[in-house]
């Protein structure tokens, strides 16, 4: 216990030092952050610790998942119109990338190909089609969940 206390002293005495460091050498530090050698630090360092940056990342994003999802949906609800006008530039730049997607995506709305159950939760409700082949349109009925869980690679194949 003791031994607690005295780290989260530390610690809290490290942070305020480091506060009081930066800013007091705010403006030389944001010189520093700009600068060439800087930059190419960070590059090799990037670089060199590839896997463990990615691997901490993907930790922090599922550590902090339920945060990060609260966020997104308050800036969606906060911003409704910047949301919109993401929502339509992405669907945009798909279109683009993936223009026979989207034509298997309208066929199988158009000729009503989907199911009225989710494949796997036998949900009725917001009902999509996951591809699993587009140029021969097949696929598979997911609600917008499951579809969802899907492709985070969470859960079953189809
Ligand atoms: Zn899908
Ligand atoms: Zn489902």
């Amino acid at each position: 216990m003791k031994d607690t206390i005295t780290n989260e002293k530390r610690k809290k005495y490290m942070r305020e030092y480091m506060k009081k460091w930066y800013n007091k050498n705010r403006d030389k530090y944001k010189i520093y952050r700009e600068t060439k050698e800087r930059k190419e630090y960070m590059k090799i360092y990037a670089k060199k610790h590839k896997e463990s940056i990615q691997e901490y990342k993907r930790k922090w994003h599922i550590k902090n998942r339920d945060k990060i999802i609260k966020k997104v949906n308050k800036w969606e609800k906060d911003n409704p119109e910047r949301y919109a006008q993401l929502n339509r530039k992405k669907a945009k730049r798909y279109q683009k990338k993936y223009p026979e997607r989207v034509k298997a995506s309208n066929y199988v709305y158009n000729n009503k190909q989907r199911d009225d159950t989710c494949s796997q939760c036998s949900s009725t409700e917001n009902l999509e089609f996951h591809h699993t082949d587009y140029e021969n349109n097949k696929g598979t009925t997911l609600c917008r969940n499951c579809h969802k869980q899907l492709h985070r690679g969470e859960v079953f194949a189809v």
